[in-house]
């Protein structure tokens, strides 16, 4: 009786075995497959870091920092969560303005270009005073 790769059940040689963080048995397919899920993830939440730190940078300059916090306790959840939401808006108006502009190569109609005006007006200035 062979090994048998616990995500998709096939066998699996000894010489192929793989195991995801030191305790999944795999195939090498499921093993590259949760792989590069991982690399993805860690992708998406260190370019999450990088810009919530830089919106954190841009708060403090603007004077937008501002939220109930005791200085005795852990920032509370639902501050951190509509942060991570503000930040996750951001890469989609992020997305879809690359996406618009990429869209505009191949397709030319009044649809896609209103939509890139429309963001574009909303991502740039509005909230600048003097
Ligand atoms: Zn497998």
């Amino acid at each position: 009786m062979g090994l048998e790769c616990m995500n998709c059940q096939k066998d699996v040689s000894p010489t192929d075995a793989k195991f995801f963080m030191n305790s999944a048995f795999c195939c090498p397919t499921c093993f590259l497959m949760a792989e590069r899920l991982h690399d993805r993830i860690k992708r998406t939440l260190n370019a999450l870091l990088l810009m919530s730190d830089e919106k954190i940078r841009v708060d403090l300059i603007e004077g937008k920092l501002n939220f109930q916090m005791d200085p005795d306790q852990e920032i509370p959840k639902d501050v951190v969560l509509k942060a991570i939401v503000q930040l996750q808006e951001m890469e989609h108006d992020r997305r879809n303005r690359i996406d618009a502009r990429d869209s505009k190569d191949q397709s030319q109609g009044p649809r896609a270009s209103s939509k890139g005006v429309r963001l574009l007006g909303s991502g740039g200035g509005g909230s600048e005073q003097p």
